[in-house]
């Protein structure tokens, strides 16, 4: 491109030479020619003309008939200055005014026979021949005479050989003129390639470098012109593309942010149905690999769902809604086209919502078993208060007191049960709040063992303590870590058929934790399934039996609440022993937040 433009300057510089030279020296030679033409005639009329006496002689002064021609020769050689005649490039000669053949001259050659010119001609039909034209190689002019009655021309002849050599040395500088134009313009285009190129070349190579992608390099402005005003606009523009990239590549650093690590799947389309995105998500929901063009494609992941024309064009909704059972997983899909005008294609969105249904499948269960619960004390109450408003005191007494025992137990257990299940809404609603103290492990334990040796010796139990010497003081809520406590006792008690062995022991756990561990050897809990549910809310293995002991079925799961809340852990330990050991583990620190 430099070499181009560079010879483009080059080559308009030198026809601007050229054609200025040209016009020049064609100008000047025309002048030229045309001066000595002009020259020469006036130089002619001066003589011929104005000089009335000169031409007077010519035809009179002692006039000779026979030696006519020699005395107009001798006259005119008189005036050779004024005619200016040098007798070699200027002539003067005398013809016969008849024949035209030469008699006398300013040169031996005016006797040798001369061309008849238009100017001659007119002389020798006797009319002065002066005119003049500037394409001929010569120039002259004829005066006719009558001499002693004998008619004579006289001819001047200039054959130009003067302005000839002049213009030829015109020609001359002109062409030597026209070399040092061509070699200052040469220079001169050299020197502006300088000046106008190299920014122009400066340019190009930054432009090529934010072409490649390299914003770094700023181009120099040493110039206030055009070419500088563009290099300026050129940098402004460059450092605006670098901003606006580099917040385009923010989007997308997010945007890819956003795409990894988002709960839902999305995996998007080409218009051919093959994968050109997934992200991590969509691969674990569907438990599969989401290679990207490779193998699976639309068809074999969504096909069954809509085909692909469908997921495309999805009508006036936009887009094609979807429930996919993914082995234990419920699936909701939103299949939408994207970037419609382009090439498009579909982009699918999966929510996960397994969690969904079973907590509102776990709110469904909650409710029937609320209800279940409360319904049969309310029966029970119902028929024997009917029963006793029926026969109006007509019941023996024993009886009635029975029935109004029952009805008092049954309002007891249905206020335990709306007792249980407020305490749990409280854990629910986060209304709940420890109060948490420091006390000692190994007190709580013995207290909560005095409250229940009672009922255990009404049983026939043997309820032993094993401590570790040196339980440390705890930080938790007394109170809902007794009631944790007495709750597995009282199980424990409730479902060893009497005269049982239970077993309380607590120890340390590393150095921050401590733990409870109750073991009876009572009907325990032999199915796999039933031992990994006691801890929903009114799952009870025998709901009979259960029920008949006094059970909600909230118990346990009101432990494994408060326990959580103070980041513990509460579970069965499995053992080959008949019976069922509970162990529940607490942080001596109590619970604080950022062990989670
Ligand atoms: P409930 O009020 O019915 O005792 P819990 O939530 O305390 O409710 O216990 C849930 C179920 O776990 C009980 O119904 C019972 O079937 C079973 N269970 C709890 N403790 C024991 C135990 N020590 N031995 C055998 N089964 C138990």
């Amino acid at each position: 491109m430099f070499r181009s433009l560079h010879m483009k300057l080059m080559l308009i510089m030198t026809l601007l030479i050229i054609s200025l030279m040209t016009v020049v020296g064609a100008f000047l030679v025309n002048s030229v020619s045309g001066f000595y033409l002009n020259q020469f005639y006036t130089q002619m009329q001066s003589v011929f003309q104005n000089d009335a006496d000169f031409y007077h002689d010519l035809e009179n002064a002692a006039a000779d008939e026979e030696n006519g021609a020699e005395q107009i020769a001798q006259m005119l050689r008189t005036h050779t200055g004024d005619l200016g005649v040098d007798g070699i490039t200027r002539n003067y000669y005398v013809l016969d005014g008849v024949t035209g053949s030469p008699l006398a001259g300013s040169t031996d050659a005016g006797t040798a026979a001369l061309e008849l010119t238009y100017n001659l001609s007119a002389a020798l039909s006797g009319e002065v021949g002066d005119g003049s034209d500037i394409s001929l190689d010569y120039m002259d002019v004829a005066i006719p005479l009558t001499r002693g009655g004998q008619r004579y021309v006289v001819y001047i002849r200039d054959n130009k050989q003067t302005v000839q050599s002049l213009t030829g040395q015109l020609v001359t500088l002109i062409l030597e003129a026209l070399g040092f134009g061509i070699l200052i313009s040469v220079l001169l285009s050299f020197l502006l390639s300088k000046t106008l190129i190299t920014p122009i070349e400066r340019l190009t190579e930054g432009a090529e470098e934010v072409a490649a992608g390299d914003f770094s390099q700023k181009i120099e402005v040493d110039s206030r012109d055009e070419i500088g005003v563009l290099t300026a606009t050129f940098n402004d523009m460059a450092h605006q593309l670098e901003s606006t990239l580099q917040e385009v590549e923010n989007e997308r650093n997010k945007l890819d942010t956003l795409f990894l690590h988002m709960a839902d799947g999305v995996v998007a389309f080409s218009r051919e149905g093959d994968i050109i995105q997934s992200n991590p998500a969509a691969e674990e929901k569907l438990g599969r690999a989401l290679p990207i063009g490779g193998g699976v494609g639309y068809d074999a992941l969504f096909g069954d769902i809509a085909p692909l024309e469908e997921a495309l064009e999805p009508g006036s909704q936009g887009y094609v809604a979807a429930s996919l059972e993914q082995g234990e997983r419920s699936l909701e899909l939103l299949l939408a086209p994207f970037d419609k005008d382009h090439q498009g294609g579909v982009l699918v969105v999966i929510h996960d919502v397994t969690e969904q249904h079973r907590t509102e499948e776990m709110r469904k269960e909650f409710v029937a078993n609320v209800s279940h619960e409360l319904r049969t004390p309310l029966t029970n109450i119902h028929s024997y208060a009917e029963t006793l408003v029926d026969s109006s005191g007509a019941l023996p007494q024993d009886t009635e007191q029975g029935f109004l025992n029952v009805i008092l137990s049954e309002s007891e257990r249905m206020a335990h049960i709306v007792q249980d299940l407020l305490t749990l809404s409280r854990f629910d609603s986060g209304r709940s709040e420890l109060n948490l103290t420091e006390f000692s492990f190994a007190d709580a334990i013995e207290s909560m063992i005095n409250a229940n040796l009672l009922e255990a010796q009404r049983h026939g139990h043997t309820l032993t303590t094993l401590l570790e010497p040196g339980l440390p003081q705890i930080t938790a809520d007394r109170e809902r870590v007794t009631q944790v406590m007495m709750n597995i006792v009282s199980n424990a008690i409730k479902y060893t058929p009497d005269g049982g062995q239970i077993q309380v022991s607590a120890g340390m756990a590393g150095t921050d934790t401590v733990w409870l561990e109750v073991a009876d050897n009572g009907i325990g809990i032999p199915s796999q399934a039933d031992r990994e549910r006691i801890f929903e809310r009114f799952y009870r293995v025998d709901k009979a039996r259960s029920r008949e002991s006094g059970g909600t079925g909230l118990g346990l799961s009101i432990a494994k609440e408060i326990v959580d809340q103070h980041r513990g852990d509460i579970r069965i330990v499995e053992k080959e022993t008949p019976g069922l050991t509970i162990r529940v583990e607490l942080p001596v620190e109590g619970p604080r937040h950022d062990k989670a």
